[in-house]
């Protein structure tokens, strides 16, 4: 098709009512149609991006191949479509200021006065349209972050409408997502904040074309034609999302509503092929139908917000379905486990996952919980610091260093088994300046991930500032504890193994940002098969 058509997705009435998730499962649908479809996200905040964002604010920071450190919808973009996005799938106005100013600089301008609109606006439109103009896609579905009517959201809002004149109404559509809220005191489904929603966005000049309505209980036809009056779109264009079990029943509520046959109708596209969700509806019903049930610790100091390892526990569903097996997820605040408590925290569970982290706080309880799972032999998973704290577990309480340490947490600690790595050094900002995006790993000859991934080099995604210190190399591994896996041209320390644990597995880098519905991880996958022979062994 390639007649590139622009589909854009703004949220009303309140924020966080899943647009990620609207847009992923629309994508999802045009994909089955076999067309070629592409997200992305445009946030309103001015970080220029998410990566210096505590994860108590916006949850995890997701990571692409090509290094941007992007909002965590991209990682459910990413797991619907099982396509790689990049740095061109998340904007933010810290990013579009950051490139109008440096333009400024250096005179681009040419004396005008620099102004929101016309500079922003078209900075903004440029990068709506950029993936677009590869003539790659045929569909770029373009979420945009927060709800109308902020006022931060409004340049974003204005670029809209400037493209929607531009492109033409037969090259774009609006989805405005709402909320229908029920009263329970009346009993009442009402639909007047959804129309002072569509009110807000007209006044900026941009009419929503179709409207999906989450809601908690069944609109009645009665209902969907008073929205369609009230908010100027057809009957067949209301659409309702009900709560539902799980995300991944989303994209088969939107075709049941007919969310797909709405854009393709209004952009006049014919489609000949009907949505292919074979292999869709397979995950589900394995996921659905489980045959065991397993638990997994999940080991952090994040834990009270769940969005802050999405993508660990979405990894974690997509290898539960595969095993046919539900995996609970016991989250554990690191601050809460010591010497004392920790068999009892940790007794009933097959497998522990120690999570990704940064700084002091929290990491004495990760170390104890990996020496329990390894004096134990209860699977274990760690995960970039997880991996870093599993050496240092290793060397203080096998090997007997007792002061090993990572540099992170004490700058001048004597026996530093995890150090700042050499590039990182010199390195002073923040921002954008970790080791990150995908890296090539070596999977060594007899180890266990080279026969879970069933190859010798992969590539995973990475995130961190410090890695195993090779001055150590001798001191800390042998033939119980290993090296399973080494980046090719640094000779950096990947993955490391205990071959005398049922499975003890550390990655420095981040598994989790590439499993997908139809491509889980091979590592999540092996791990919580592991689970299940704990379970068996336990239960048994
Ligand atoms: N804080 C550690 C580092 O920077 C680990 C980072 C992580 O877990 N993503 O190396």
């Amino acid at each position: 098709m390639a007649n590139t058509k622009y589909i854009f997705v703004t949220g009303g009435v309140t924020s966080s009512l899943g647009k990620g998730i609207i847009a992923a499962s629309l994508a999802k649908l045009l994909q089955a149609r076999k067309f070629n479809v592409t997200i992305q996200k445009f946030d309103p905040y001015i970080n220029v991006d998410p990566g210096t964002l505590n994860p108590y604010e916006h949850g995890e920071c997701f990571v692409t191949d090509d290094g941007a450190e992007t909002d965590l919808d991209l990682g459910h973009y990413e797991r619907f479509l099982n396509n790689s996005t990049s740095q061109e799938n998340n904007v933010t106005t810290g990013r579009v200021y950051q490139s109008i100013i440096q333009k400024e600089r250096k005179g681009d301008f040419l004396g005008k006065t620099v102004q929101v609109i016309p500079h922003v606006t078209n900075e903004i439109k440029e990068r709506m349209m950029l993936l677009g103009k590869s003539g790659d896609y045929d569909f770029v579905i373009t979420e945009i972050g927060g709800t109308v009517g902020d006022i931060e959201s409004l340049p974003y809002i204005e670029s809209v409408r400037q493209l929607v004149w531009e492109l033409g109404k037969e090259n774009t559509v609006v989805i405005h997502l709402t909320l229908i809220p029920f009263l329970s005191a009346t009993g009442e489904l009402k639909t007047k904040p959804t129309q002072h929603s569509v009110k807000t966005l007209m006044e900026s000049g941009l009419s929503a074309d179709v409207i999906v309505c989450r809601t908690e209980y069944e609109l009645s036809n009665d209902l969907k034609l008073k929205l369609a009056l009230f908010c100027n779109v057809k009957p067949e264009a209301v659409i309702q999302s009900i709560d539902v079990e799980t995300i991944y029943d989303v994209p088969l509520e939107m075709l049941n509503e007919g969310l797909d046959k709405v854009v393709l109708d209004k952009l006049g596209v014919i489609s000949k092929n009907k949505p292919d969700l074979k292999d869709w509806n397979l995950f589900l019903n394995k996921l659905k139908n489980p045959k065991k049930s397993v638990k997994v610790g999940l080991i952090g100091k994040y834990v009270e917000l769940k969005d802050s390892y999405k993508s660990i526990l979405e990894s974690l569903i997509h290898a539960g379905a595969i095993n046919e097996t539900n995996v609970e997820v016991i989250t554990i605040h690191s601050e809460h486990l010591n010497k004392k408590n920790i068999s009892d925290k940790l007794k009933l569970l097959n497998g522990l996952i120690v999570a990704p982290g940064f700084g002091q706080r929290g990491v004495e309880g990760k170390i104890e919980a990996i020496k329990y799972s390894r004096e134990k032999k209860v699977p274990f998973f760690g995960i970039c610091l997880g991996m870093q704290m599993a050496v240092i577990e290793y060397a203080r309480n096998k090997l007997k260093f007792s002061k090993a340490n990572s540099t992170e947490m004490d700058s001048k600690c004597d026996f530093p088994v995890i150090d700042l790595m050499e590039s990182q050094k010199k390195i002073k900002s923040k921002g954008g300046t970790m080791r990150l995006g995908a890296w090539s790993c070596k999977l060594l000859n007899g180890s266990r991930v080279k026969e879970i991934y069933k190859n010798e080099i992969i590539s995973e995604r990475h995130r961190h500032r410090y890695e195993f210190n090779n001055r150590f190399t001798d001191k800390i591994f042998n033939d119980e504890f290993k090296i399973a896996g080494i980046n090719p041209e640094t000779s950096l320390v990947e993955i490391i193994e205990n071959v005398k644990h049922p499975w003890f597995v550390g990655v420095q880098f981040h598994p989790e940002y590439k499993s997908s519905v139809s491509n889980p991880h091979p590592l999540f996958l092996d791990f919580v098969k592991s689970c299940v022979i704990n379970y068996d062994a336990n239960t048994n």
